[in-house]
């Protein structure tokens, strides 16, 4: 996020102080061909994407690829410099339907919770739900906590919680307005990874609960897959693929999309008779034209290890234990630097050992060479 804290907190202040919905009905979000810059800097570039009702919609890119602008477009604290953003079909960016950010029925979540540490945790929840008069703010805010498991914590402050309940303290102020849709930078990114798993289970069953269209910002694949219902890849301000999760992750559109995922082995190679020809056997390579340079990836789950003898010929060059896996390196003749591994059978053989290597072939991707 390239902005500081007093804007940020200027952002919530506005945002969930809005007037109230009177009920939840999640709204459908459209970009049409959105664009926004900063100067020369073009922070998202020609975005089309509709996100349907109720949809958990996981925004995903490196730093700096336009995720933020994007909720803040949505958020409506930016306005576009090109293209519309609709809320159920309504322009909300222009004309006689346009909506200042706190008539937009939007709720922001951010990274580090930015809970007042002045409010107990109750009021933190009730500070959302300032139009509705006291004893129904408090009911709701209470009805609130409680869906995420914290209704005995309401009079404590939220310097007294773990990181964990932290999160679902601004969570249930979040969802407490009933928001028709809710952007969440990185909600989980201050958590550790152990608690961030859990954490996100528990807050997709709160958002699934609440039936709200929601887009969760994060750099992380696991938790996007984990998450979405789709997955929106973002490069550079624009969207490389919007797909859903087994669907981005098995047929990635490019090498790129296919690195963000998981590690792989490359092997660049020529296609030749619509295969590619590489140390490792050769793979179809469909659409790819004659002569041309293909990259090969294959996930290190794909190289299987077999008995020297049957296979593809290695050495086996290290091995990492790291409990539920191992890491194995093998090196192959032809191939410049060695095999990943990912093996979750404990290899007893020494490193040195000669193996056999076998491809599972639904773990390979073949693409045409970047800049071929
Ligand atoms: P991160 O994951 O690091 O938060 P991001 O994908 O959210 O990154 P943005 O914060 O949207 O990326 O930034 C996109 C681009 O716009 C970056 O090049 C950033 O430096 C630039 N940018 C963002 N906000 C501003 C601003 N207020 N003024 C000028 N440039 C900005």
């Amino acid at each position: 996020m390239a902005d500081g804290e007093p804007l940020r907190q200027g952002i919530l202040r506005r945002l969930v102080s809005r007037p109230r919905t009177p009920a939840a009905f999640a709204a459908r979000l459209t970009f049409e061909h959105v664009s926004h810059r900063y100067g020369e800097v073009e922070a998202v570039n020609d975005v089309s994407l509709d996100i349907a009702p109720g949809e958990i919609l996981c925004l995903l890119g490196p730093s700096g690829c336009g995720k933020t602008t994007l909720l803040r477009l949505a958020a409506g604290v930016e306005t576009p410099t090109a293209g519309r953003i609709l809320i159920n079909g309504q322009d909300v960016t222009k004309g006689p339907t346009m909506l200042p950010p706190e008539r937009r029925g939007v709720g922001l979540m951010f990274q580090d919770f930015a809970l007042f540490p002045h409010l107990t945790n109750l009021a933190n929840v009730m500070f959302g739900l300032r139009d509705l008069p006291r004893p129904d703010a408090e009911r709701e805010a209470r009805l609130a906590l409680e869906r995420v498991g914290l209704g005995d914590l309401a009079d404590a402050y939220p310097h007294m919680l773990s990181g964990g309940e932290q999160q679902r303290v601004a969570l249930a102020r979040a969802v407490a307005p009933r928001p028709n849709v809710l952007l969440m930078d990185e909600p989980f990114s201050g958590l550790d990874r152990r608690l961030r798993e859990e954490v996100r289970e528990d807050t997709l069953a709160v958002l699934r609960e609440s039936r709200v269209t929601c887009i969760v910002v994060t750099h992380d694949p696991e938790e996007a897959l984990q998450m979405g219902d789709r997955i929106a890849l973002m490069r550079a301000g624009g969207l490389v693929q919007v797909d859903e999760p087994e669907a981005i992750y098995h047929r990635p559109v490019d090498i790129f999309a296919a690195r963000y995922f998981s590690m792989l082995n490359e092997v660049l190679a020529t296609v030749r008779d619509a295969r590619v020809h590489t140390p490792l056997g050769a793979f179809a390579a469909p659409g790819l034209a004659e002569g041309s340079e293909a990259i090969v990836g294959i996930r290190p789950h794909g190289i299987l290890l077999r008995p020297s003898g049957s296979g593809v010929p290695g050495r086996l060059e290290s091995r990492r234990f790291l409990g539920d896996v191992e890491l194995l390196d093998i090196r192959v003749e032809g191939l410049e630097t060695p095999l990943r591994a990912r093996s979750h059978e404990r290899t007893r053989m020494p490193l040195g050992s000669e193996v056999g290597i076998a491809i599972d072939p639904s773990e390979v991707l073949v693409f045409a060479a970047p800049g071929a």
